[in-house]
């Protein structure tokens, strides 16, 4: 007994600190649900209007839901690393088949696209099935609601990095969940996601809109919501190192 407490007790004594003086989280508010907006999101859509959006002209917002019209619409304004939710219910009755059921897409920095789909028992290419990044990979499980019902997208997107020439420095990555389902985790994208053409990658400004795609089909989007995201910011103030009492002790660096 004395010997275990002798041995929790020399364990306490010594503390490791990283050296690093990190700047106070920002304190922010949840909301009452997991897929309400946080109080430091932008509103997109919070079904009375698509005043946050260019050519949303024949869009019809009804009920509290925004139905998809004869164009593509894109915010006004940009975004750059961010956390987006977004919820669409697929057209009901469902009509058409493959690509031609229930298509949208949520274009991330306006040029790639998450797959938006009827993918509840209809068939089409894999990389191109709801939740899809469009001809570049397929989601890692179908979590499809059936027609009609709603589904749920949360996005979390790190854009590309550029050089000063215009090469790439970093490429895109995105984790999404579908309804709760993790179906694209740290995914890397390999460029834009066009449909006639291989992936690229051209040179962008660090921001770029929110789209979604006019694909012909009605589908219905709601609670779209938007939060820029950033790394927790701190400095590194001194090296690491073990802390006993008054006694402060270099950590010593493992060899590369
Ligand atoms: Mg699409």
């Amino acid at each position: 007994m004395a010997i275990t407490f002798a041995c929790a007790s020399s364990a306490f004594s010594q503390e490791y600190l990283n050296g690093m003086k990190w700047t106070a989280p920002a304190i922010i508010s949840p909301g009452a649900r997991d897929a309400d907006a946080p109080s430091d999101a932008v509103i997109l859509f919070d079904g009375k209007d698509l005043s946050k959006w260019k050519n949303a002209d024949t869009w019809v917002v009804k009920d509290g839901v925004a139905i998809c019209g004869k164009a593509q619409i894109t915010t006004k304004e940009e975004f750059g690393d961010c956390q987006l939710h977004v919820e669409w219910s697929a057209p009901m009755p469902a009509a058409g088949s493959g690509q031609g059921r229930g298509n949208s897409g949520i274009f991330l920095m306006g040029r790639y696209e998450l797959q938006v789909l009827d993918s509840f028992d209809n068939l089409t290419y894999f990389d191109g099935q709801a939740g899809a990044i469009y001809k570049q990979t397929p989601p890692m499980v179908n979590a499809m609601r059936k027609p009609g019902e709603w589904n749920t997208y949360d996005i979390f997107w790190t854009g590309p990095r550029f050089k000063a020439d215009g090469s790439l420095e970093t490429p895109a990555y995105i984790t999404a969940v579908h309804n709760g389902v993790l179906i694209l985790n740290h995914f890397q994208l390999l460029g834009d996601t066009p449909f006639n053409r291989p992936p690229q990658y051209k040179a962008h400004s660090p921001k770029g809109p929110i789209s979604i795609q006019d694909h012909g089909n009605p589908v219905r989007f709601r609670n779209i919501w938007i939060r820029e995201i950033a790394n927790a910011k701190g400095v590194q103030e001194r090296e690491p190192f073990l802390r006993s009492g008054d006694k402060e002790t270099p950590i010593a660096k493992s060899p590369k």
